[in-house]
């Protein structure tokens, strides 16, 4: 097989793996870290585009092949933006995602401004040189309750502004054809004109 066929998705995230994985033609062999015994880089960036290269950066080195690399979460206006780059942090300091949003429920009990947005930067790794990364956001606002089962990490608060249900409560395949991490990769097969690659 050419090496130009394999794509490395860099995520240890089994869920992400999957969901990544289904965005890209089935032509393309996809490896993940795990199966090369490749570790995970620490997330020192501030923004999550510097995450998305950093994870890039490491896999494509590590591995020398194409590698492709997400950082996303959800930031709240009402609490300046948190949790934001510390999404999956908030959630394994506070226990599991399901206090993680009890706790954002509760701060923002009195608060009307309940706005909110999921961002996902996503880079791909070609070569020495060339790294190229794109940003997709969803606007909306957090729910009043935890509502719906059907999605993973914060979606069960999340209510898009296309729609009066939480991420929670819609199928997983209606999610991926509006959400961040979608809007990120297409705008990323536009610039890498890729439709060769990725259909
Ligand atoms: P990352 O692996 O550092 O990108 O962490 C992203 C974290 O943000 C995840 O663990 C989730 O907590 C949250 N997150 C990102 N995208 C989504 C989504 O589509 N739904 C729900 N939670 C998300």
């Amino acid at each position: 097989m050419k090496k130009n066929n394999l794509l490395l998705i860099g995520t240890h995230n089994d869920g992400k793996f999957k969901e990544i994985s289904k965005l890209i033609s089935k032509k393309i062999k996809k490896i993940s870290p795990k199966s090369l015994k490749i570790k995970a880089p620490k997330e020192t960036g501030k923004t999550f585009s510097s995450n998305s290269e950093l994870k890039a950066n490491f896999f494509y080195k590590k591995s020398k092949l194409i590698s492709i690399s997400d950082d996303s979460g959800l930031e709240i206006l009402a609490l300046n933006n948190k949790p934001g780059i510390y999404s999956a942090r908030w959630a394994k300091r506070s226990g599991s995602f399901e206090k993680a949003m009890i706790k954002i429920l509760k701060k923002l009990k009195n608060k009307k401004n309940r706005k909110a947005r999921f961002i996902c930067s996503l880079s791909i790794k070609l070569n020495e040189k060339k790294m190229i990364t794109t940003v997709g956001i969803i606007y909306g606002n957090i729910s009043f309750k935890i509502l719906g089962n059907k999605g993973f990490g914060y979606d069960s608060i999340f209510i898009p502004n296309s729609s009066k249900l939480t991420f929670g409560q819609i199928s997983a395949k209606k999610k991926m054809k509006i959400d961040h991490r979608s809007i990120a990769f297409k705008r990323l097969k536009k610039k890498l004109k890729l439709n060769k690659f990725f259909i």
